[in-house]
């Protein structure tokens, strides 16, 4: 978990939600996360505007979730470039997901990636 200063205990949950095939099935992971109330999904874009509001909101989080679709890892990068540790991450890639699949399966992957990173979340 985070050593923030003033944390309040709030999970956040990140994605690059990048074009690809993969970064797109890593946002519905993160969207599936939200509804089903393992973290409240965030703008990993306000991250690298430096939004204030979000950026406080960033900083006091409990736990930092990122979801990156590929080995680029842009998610993570962006939240640590911030000064903003990452507690939990997980790759679509890492899963074998491709970026550019003949057949998506785009419920199954989301799924398999959320299920991945509840898993990551509970050692
Ligand atoms: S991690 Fe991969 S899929 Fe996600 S934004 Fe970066 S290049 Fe695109």
């Amino acid at each position: 978990m985070s050593n923030s200063v003033q944390t309040n205990g709030e999970t956040l949950v990140f994605t690059c939600a990048g074009a690809a095939y993969s970064g797109q099935a890593s946002n519905q992971a993160g969207v599936q996360l939200h509804r089903e109330k393992f973290g409240n999904l965030f703008c990993i874009a306000a991250i690298a505007a430096d939004r204030p509001e979000k950026m406080e909101r960033a900083r006091n989080a409990g736990t930092r979730i990122a979801i990156d679709g590929c080995e680029d890892h842009c998610c993570k990068i962006v939240l640590e470039k911030a000064g903003l540790p990452v507690d939990v991450h997980v790759a679509a890639t890492d899963l074998g997901i491709e970026k550019k699949p003949e057949t998506p399966r785009m419920a199954e992957d989301s799924a398999r990636i959320a299920d991945e990173v509840k898993r990551s979340l509970t050692v």
